[in-house]
């Protein structure tokens, strides 16, 4: 009888444990103004430590049992494709092991949109994933990051933010990859979305594998203007660049002197994909004063110039196709595995 009691504590204990363990949650830390410190005239970004960030607030341990590392500590200006690579990697090893419910992510505000949207597309566990920054350096007295990591902590313990893609967190507020975008270079509330032409949430079964990758092609961007020079496109052709990003005028309108030469160098396989200065409205093959098809040029669909260009990057590690490059950008992906 006494030993049945005692195995009954031991029972309900070890079930109330189960029920009140917090979730786990994993922070990666890459720097940012969230871990910034006033400097000179105004501050320096990836100064604090995350060890030190966390401590600054307690109430985190309330909601997740949390652990942490220092990935790197630059200003989200200096992030790069070999980061988003390692980070990416790091990732699917950290939820391969099984132990976390949810990966934080603190980052600077720059290009957030651009990590977020490279990891959504190839991070391969549905669980939540969120990139959380700051207008604010830390030590400012009104700094926004303490607020915003909480919002960010409680988004990727919470299991309804399973199959969601990749979610960014500022102002409190949360942001999917594939519409934010950064709208204010200034104001705390600095992220908007566009609704983009389709969602798809990172997962087992979709995007880019990138295990075997350890460098993307080269892309670059271009930006379009009255008067725009022929010279960064053509200096893109002349060192071998895989594929450029137009940002056109308007509907991704070129000049025509600009145009030439991206004719000129998709009959030398190059990739050339318009996309548009303008926030809104997209750039689409139907519709508009460019013949995408004729001319072998790719339509960006509702990405901006910057997320476009991550997609062709990965989209050149499977294949040199145009048209299934531009299948890539007109619907989800189903997971492709890179071939060596
Ligand atoms: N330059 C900073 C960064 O992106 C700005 C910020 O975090 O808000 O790292």
């Amino acid at each position: 009888m006494k030993r049945r009691s005692f195995l009954i504590i031991i029972l309900l204990c070890v079930l109330t444990q189960g029920i009140l363990a917090l979730p786990k949650v994993h922070v990666i830390a890459t720097g940012g103004t969230i871990a910034g410190t006033s400097s000179g005239s105004g501050y320096t970004a990836g100064q604090v430590t995350i060890d030190n960030i966390l401590a600054a607030v307690p109430d985190l341990s309330k909601i997740a049992e949390l652990d942490y590392e220092q990935f790197c500590n630059i200003g989200s200006q200096d992030m790069n494709e070999t980061i988003w690579l390692s980070l990416s990697k790091r990732i699917n090893e950290l939820f391969a092991t099984g132990k976390y419910d949810g990966i934080v992510i603190t980052h600077g505000t720059d290009t957030m949109e651009e990590t977020a949207y490279f990891l959504n597309l190839t991070t391969r566990s549905d669980k939540p994933v969120v990139l959380v920054g700051s207008m604010r350096p830390s030590d400012a007295p009104d700094a926004d990051g303490p607020k915003n990591l909480i919002v960010a902590v409680k988004a990727a313990a919470d299991k309804k933010n399973v199959g969601k893609e990749v979610m960014c967190c500022l102002n409190q507020k949360l942001f999917e990859a594939s519409g934010v975008f950064k709208n204010n270079s200034r104001d705390v509330d600095a992220f908007a979305a566009i609704k983009p032409d389709y969602t798809m949430p990172h997962g087992s079964k979709v995007g880019f594998d990138v295990t075997e990758v350890e460098k993307l092609p080269n892309v670059g961007i271009i930006y379009g203007y009255a008067g725009c020079s022929t010279l960064p496109l053509q200096a893109f052709v002349d060192a071998n660049f895989e594929g450029v990003v137009l940002v056109g005028v308007g509907d991704g309108n070129f000049r025509a002197d600009v145009q030439k030469i991206a004719e000129k160098a998709v009959a030398h396989g190059m990739k050339i994909v318009r996309s548009t200065r303008c926030p809104h409205g997209g750039v689409y093959t139907e519709g508009g004063e460019v013949e995408d098809l004729e001319l072998g040029f790719i339509a960006a669909g509702s990405l901006n110039a910057q997320k476009a260009r991550i997609l062709l990057m990965l989209a050149l590690t499977q294949t040199k196709d145009t048209d299934q490059i531009r299948q890539y950008f007109n619907k989800p992906i189903a997971l492709q595995t890179v071939k060596k």
